[in-house]
Formats: C-alpha cells, sequence, structure tokens
C-alpha cells in the first residue's frame, strides 16, 4: 500500500507533519524522532509529537543527513523537548561546523517558509532555522536499543551525500532512507537522488536491497507497506540505471554540454509533473550534481 497521510502507520510509527516533510516519531520506550523536515513546520511536528507522548519526550532524534529540509527544525525540537539529544553520523557532524554550510541550511529554510506559507503548510510566523549542536555521533552499523526487543540499526548509505545514513528497525522490518533511495513522485517515478557520487549511491541501494522491508519510510511523500515496500528497491536501482543512461546519452548527443543536457532532462522528468512540485531552482541545482556525478563516472 501506498501512503500519502500522515499519522499513524502502526501503534509504534507515527508521522509527523506535511507528507512532503515528514518527521517519524517511533513510540519506543523511550521514543525516538528520525528527521527534523524544515523550521517552519517545527510547531506543527512539536504539537503532534506532544499529543501522542503524554508528557515523555523523545531520547533521541535520528538525522539521515543535514540537509535544509531534514534537520531544520532540530534546534527547535531540542527547545522543546531538552533531553533529547541530537544524533548523526560523523559527515554529517563535521557539515555542521561550516559556518557556510550552517548559513545555506538557514537561507534555504527561510526561502522554504515563504513557499510552505502559499502551499498553506506553514503559519505566517513561521519559526527561523536556529543553529544546534550534534549530541551524538552514529557510525555505519551501530545497533541502538530502543526497547528490550526492539532495536535501530544505523547504516551509512552515502551517495545522495556524502553524511546519508539509513535507519532500520529489524523487528517491524521498518526502514527510513531519507533521500539515500530516491524519491518517489506521485505517478511512481522513482527520482535518482545522487548528489555526490553516482558508484555511492547505487552500492548503496544494493545495500538497502538486502533487508527484508514490510514498511519503508522515505524522506518525502510516501510510505510504502507490504508489496509496495518490497518491491521498491529493486525499482530504484533499475530507475538509477535508467537515469544514468538518460543523462550519458544526452550528453553525447550535446556534445558534453551540461546546460543543454539539463534543459532537456528537466522537459522529461520535471515539466510534465503536476503542482506542488519542487521548486524549479532546486530541481536544476540538483540535476546539474547528478549529471557531474555521471561525467565523473564516465571519465574515470
Ligand atoms: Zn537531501
Amino acid at each position: 500500500m501506498i501512503l500519502q497521510t500522515t499519522g499513524s502507520v502502526t501503534p509504534l510509527l507515527h508521522v509527523l507533519g506535511p507528507s512532503d516533510l515528514p518527521a517519524f516519531l517511533i513510540q519506543s520506550d523511550p521514543p525516538v524522532l528520525i528527521d527534523a523536515g524544515m523550521s517552519a513546520v517545527a510547531p506543527q511536528y512539536i504539537r503532534e509529537a506532544k499529543a501522542l507522548l503524554n508528557g515523555r519526550g523523545p531520547a533521541d532524534l535520528f538525522l539521515t543527513h543535514v540537509h535544509y529540509d531534514h534537520c531544520g527544525a532540530a534546534a527547535l525540537l531540542k527547545k522543546a523537548f531538552p533531553e533529547m539529544r541530537i544524533c548523526c553520523s560523523e559527515a554529517g557532524k563535521d557539515l555542521l561546523m561550516r559556518p557556510n554550510a550552517v548559513a545555506t541550511i538557514g537561507e534555504l529554510n527561510h526561502a522554504g517558509a515563504g513557499y510552505l506559507q502559499q502551499m498553506g503548510q506553514a503559519d505566517k510566523e513561521a519559526p527561523e532555522f536556529e543553529v544546534f549542536e550534534v549530541d551524538r555521533v552514529i557510525e555505519d552499523d551501530q545497533s541502538i536499543a530502543l526497547a528490550p526487543d526492539l532495536s535501530l540499526q544505523a547504516f551509512a548509505t552515502p551517495g545522495h551525500t556524502r553524511d546519508s545514513m539509513s535507519f532500520y528497525v529489524p523487528e517491524q522490518k521498518i526502514l527510513f532512507t531519507g533521500e539515500a533511495a530516491g524519491i518517489m513522485a506521485p505517478d511512481g517515478y522513482i527520482f535518482s537522488e545522487w548528489l555526490t557520487d553516482y558508484t555511492d549511491y547505487m552500492n548503496s541501494l544494493e545495500k538497502l536491497a538486502d533487508l527484508e522491508v514490510e514498511i519503508l519510510c522515505p524522506g518525502h511523500g510516501f510510505v510504502l507497506t507490504g508489496k509496495d515496500a518490497a518491491d521498491y528497491m529493486p525499482r530504484a536501482i533499475e530507475s538509477g540505471h535508467r537515469f544514468r543512461e538518460l543523462i550519458e546519452t544526452t550528453l553525447a548527443q550535446t556534445d558534453w554540454d551540461v546546460e543543454q543536457t539539463k534543459q532537456h532532462i528537466k522537459q522529461i522528468e520535471y515539466d510534465p509533473l503536476a503542482d506542488p512540485k519542487q521548486p524549479e531552482f532546486a530541481y536544476l541545482l540538483n540535476l546539474d550534481a547528478k549529471i557531474r556525478a555521471v561525467m565523473r563516472v564516465c571519465t574515470q
């Protein structure tokens, strides 16, 4: 099944916020959160989490990566739940120590708030991004106890970004991928999301494909269950191969002109999409990175 609604998926798993910018609450003992969307949505995450937690607070917030739309509300969540530790990979922690990176996260959250207000998904008085510190670094293959019979397994899944991590609850076969495994459009098309490295991205997909998944929670849009969840990773791998081919063919046709290649692929992949969709400038910025990642593989 493909779920676009937010709220309870199972008694253990809740999707907070709008489906395009979800934060996931695992009601384990203690409860934990995965991802922190954008600052503009923080009041909604906090309101919904508090309503479910009856005075308890999450012990940890695990970030799949520190892109602006996955860590935007981290500081605001920490203010609401002061005991909560903010957790991410070492590479994510390193990024957050770079003032330029943090400034960009803040600017994109500010710009994103305007977009969300237009869509009716954020209040007029939406809070701004605030800087935060990482309290706990998570390693590849680390297993975190969530309850006596429940655990969270962390996997380094680079390729979308260097710091990307996926999180898996083996006892319930729930997988959280951020953008490490691409993002599905409403028509089922899977956008391949390698921004830093094509080979790493495909290797991460192969690693995730080895897991048995009954509930898949990508970083935007949908939650997939049952057969849709089980079938997703092979489809994401297939999409990755096809998208690389499209980039290579278009580069060859345009004599390796990145600008023309971008425009050609945008016509195929982005223009036919119905609103609401990712803003065009953001799509083109990411597409540029994806094309250059494929060029690096071709010239190796
Ligand atoms: Zn991302």
